[in-house]
Parts: structure tokens; C-alpha cells; sequence
């Protein structure tokens, strides 16, 4: 499937030791390591390149716009999208589902309307509807999740009534790991005249996408969960929703005349994107999807599902082991407490064994209060990562338990 052994030595990273124990890095959900390739091509468009993109006319501005364009190409191939006009350079998940929340509920939401979010949102994608929800009188619904935290569907479809505007979920989870249904939920959506936005900051790195067969509306994810930098992100919506939207913020590049009597908009992706882009950013993001293209999402959406589950069976078989997030359809994502041992500890105690992973509540807090805790631990899981490495957490695992 994927020669993992060649794929490590593409990120040198990995051969870091911490406190004398090799490096097992398994945040990958907050963000995850660079190739080498992604590196060499920041340093190398700064060394080489560099200059502001867009009207100039000069050797080097033209060279920085063409791989700024090139990029923007790259991704409309990657996530399946009709038109580069289709794809916005944000700075991550966040500004993309701001953006949208922003400019939506200006345009196409009136005091009383409702908005439909999940109960496993990242808070990412609550915060933004509840700024806009306060500011217009805008009503927030919820779906719930059964206890192996799969989204309720039967329940989901009760909550449409002819004030839902816009339906925003997030495609997995980021602490449970469900892959929702989110043809389903959008082809219900549709059914009531709604659009969706797809949260994809946790599918994008591991799952195939193809925005055209999910029909999605929009679809937002973040540079630095796929390989990429940070600081660059994108929105994908269809052209004719982006149309309808007024612009995000005002500035260069946005407009297209400007007046003190009366300023007109670029046309889209411009519209969206006021000021200076990060273009260094968004052709070291396409260098990643190359690389990731190259590897073949498939594959990689392969090999992780079986290192999923095998990880699973490992922890699963500690006693005490209590799993968060047990869906059908599950990816990359285990989320554990163990006894009574706080999960800060153990994410200190692991770190010391040179386990890297994430505690606390994953800012998914309304998640947190549902399943009834305060944080869980979290091992995110990439394609470099290895069965050896689940089995040295399992048995640090073990031996904290003994510790405790
Ligand atoms: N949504 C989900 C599901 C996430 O996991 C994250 C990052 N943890 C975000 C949104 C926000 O992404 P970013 O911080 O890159 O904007």
C-alpha cells in the first residue's frame, strides 16, 4: 500500500528524540509535520521568487502569481471543484467558516431564522454562528449524537422547519473521529432548499474529496492538517452561492474600481480576498498536495483506516480503557481516559516516554458536556505514523497504569 519506512524519511522531524526516547508523534489532528519538500519550497520561493503577486509587470511578480495561480489550480483538481473562481485562500478552517457565517447570515438571514449545527463541532464551527446568531436574532439547532457518537439522522431531519437557512458540519470529528454521513445530510439539506457547509479540517488529510459528488455548498480546511503551512487555508463554495455573498473584507485585490462615490468588487475568488495573499503559503500547500497526490489518497486512506483499527484493538484491550468515539465509521482519531487518571496526566507522563499527544477538551467543550467529561487524551493519527508506534503507546500506557 505505502512504503512508511521511505514516507519517514521525507520528514525529518520524525528522527527527533525527546528527553533520550525516539519522537512518537501522534497529534497529528492539531497539525501535522512537514516533508521535506514543503520546506525547500518556501525557502526556495523566498530565496527565489519573491515578490507581491497579481498587477505586476515585472519577471518576478509574474513568476510569484503564476505559482500563486498554479496552486489555486492544484487544489480545485485535489477536492474535485468545477472552477478555480470556486476556491478561496483563508488563513485556515477558522476564517473560512467565519467568512461564511459572516457573509451568509448578511445576505440570506433575518431575525428568527436558524442555522443547524452538530453536538461535535470543533468550536470552530459554533463560536462564529453564535457571534452572528446574537448580532440578527438568529436561532442555533443542534443534533444530537447516540453513545458511539455517530450524528443522529432520524432526529437531524425533525429540526428543518421554513426558517433553516444553512446547515454547517464538520465531516469527522475531531475528538470522536466519526465520519458523518455528510451526503446524506446535505442531500437531506437540499431536500428543504438548504445549503451545507462542510467543516473539513479533519477529512481533508486522510479522506478522498470530491465536492462535486457531496454536493456540498461549501467546504472549508487548513493548510497545516495536510502537510502544508500555516497560515493558509481555503474555502471552497459554488460559484453561484459565492456570487450571491458580499465581500468578506474590504482592500486591495477585492475591488475591482474604487471611488469615494462608489467602489465595485472584483470577480470571484478576488472578492474574497482582501489584501496581500499568502502566496508563498499557497504554493508550499500545493507542493503538499502534490506530495499527497502523488502517494494516492486512496492509499493513504487505506493505510490509515487499518492502523485506526489497529490501534483501537490495542488500547481496547487495556484494562480500565474507556473509548471515546466508537462510530462505524470511524478515522484516525481515538480519543481515551483510563480509570481514574486525569487525562493531563497522562498526556504529561506520555510526553515523558516521548509519546506526543493532545489533552483536554479539543475545543469541542458542548461535545465534552455531552459525553459527560471534562477532556479526554487524544492520539491523532497520520500515514507515517507506525504499528510500532501504537504498540510503544499501548505499552506506555500500560505502565502508567502500574505507575498509578
Ligand atoms: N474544525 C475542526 C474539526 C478542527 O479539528 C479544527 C482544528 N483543530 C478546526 C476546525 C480549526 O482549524 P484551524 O485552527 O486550522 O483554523
Amino acid at each position: 500500500m505505502l512504503n512508511v519506512e521511505n514516507i519517514r524519511k521525507d520528514f525529518p522531524i520524525l528522527n527527533l528524540s525527546v528527553y533520550g526516547k525516539p519522537l512518537v508523534y501522534l497529534d497529528n489532528g492539531a497539525t501535522t509535520q512537514k516533508p521535506r519538500v514543503v520546506v525547500d519550497a518556501i525557502t526556495n520561493e523566498y530565496y527565489n521568487v519573491n515578490a507581491n503577486v497579481h498587477r505586476g509587470v515585472h519577471f518576478l511578480s509574474q513568476k510569484a502569481t503564476e505559482l500563486h495561480e498554479q496552486a489555486r489550480e492544484t487544489i480545485r483538481a485535489f477536492i474535485h471543484a468545477k472552477s478555480t473562481s470556486e476556491i478561496v485562500f483563508t488563513r485556515g478552517t477558522t476564517e473560512s467558516i467565519n467568512l461564511v457565517a459572516s457573509c451568509f447570515s448578511e445576505s440570506c438571514m433575518k431575525e428568527g431564522d436558524e442555522v443547524i449545527l452538530s453536538s461535535m463541532e470543533h468550536h470552530s464551527n459554533i463560536v462564529p454562528w453564535q457571534m452572528v446568531a446574537n448580532r440578527k436574532g438568529i436561532r442555533i439547532k443542534v443534533i444530537p449524537i447516540n453513545d458511539q457518537g455517530e450524528l443522529l439522522v432520524e432526529d437531524y431531519k425533525k429540526l428543518f422547519t421554513e426558517r433553516t437557512r444553512i446547515v454547517s458540519v464538520t465531516h469527522v470529528s475531531n475528538v470522536l473521529g466519526t465520519v458523518n454521513p455528510v451526503k446524506e445530510i446535505i442531500r437531506i439539506a437540499h431536500d428543504h432548499g438548504v445549503p451545507v457547509l462542510i467543516d473539513g479540517a479533519q477529512s481533508a488529510p486522510h479522506i478522498p474529496i470530491d465536492v462535486e459528488e457531496l454536493d456540498c455548498d461549501f467546504f472549508a480546511f487548513s493548510g497545516h492538517k495536510i502537510y502544508g503551512p500555516t497560515g493558509i487555508g481555503v474555502l471552497y463554495g459554488k460559484e453561484s452561492w459565492l456570487d450571491r455573498l458580499p465581500p468578506y473584507q474590504g482592500g486591495g485585490e477585492m475591488i475591482q474600481h474604487v471611488s469615494f462615490e462608489k467602489t465595485t468588487y472584483n470577480e470571484l475568488p478576488y472578492k474574497f480576498e482582501a489584501g496581500t495573499p499568502d502566496y508563498v503559503g499557497s504554493h508550499a500547500l500545493a507542493v503538499a498536495i502534490d506530495y499527497l497526490s502523488a502517494l494516492g489518497m486512496e492509499n493513504i486512506h487505506e493505510y490509515e483506516r487499518s492502523l485506526t483499527d489497529y490501534a483501537m484493538k490495542q488500547l481496547q484491550q487495556i484494562e480500565g480503557m474507556r473509548i471515546y468515539g466508537t462510530a462505524k465509521d470511524k478515522d484516525a482519531v481515538i480519543s481515551f481516559l483510563l480509570g481514574d487518571i486525569h487525562h493531563l496526566d497522562m498526556g504529561t507522563l506520555l510526553d515523558r516516554l516521548g509519546i506526543a499527544v493532545r489533552t483536554g477538551h479539543h475545543c469541542a467543550e458542548p461535545l465534552m458536556h455531552r459525553l459527560g467529561i471534562e477532556g479526554t487524551v487524544r492520539a491523532s493519527l497520520s500515514f507515517y505514523n507506525t504499528r510500532e508506534e501504537i504498540d510503544s503507546l499501548a505499552s506506555a500506557i500500560k505502565r502508567l497504569k502500574q505507575m498509578f
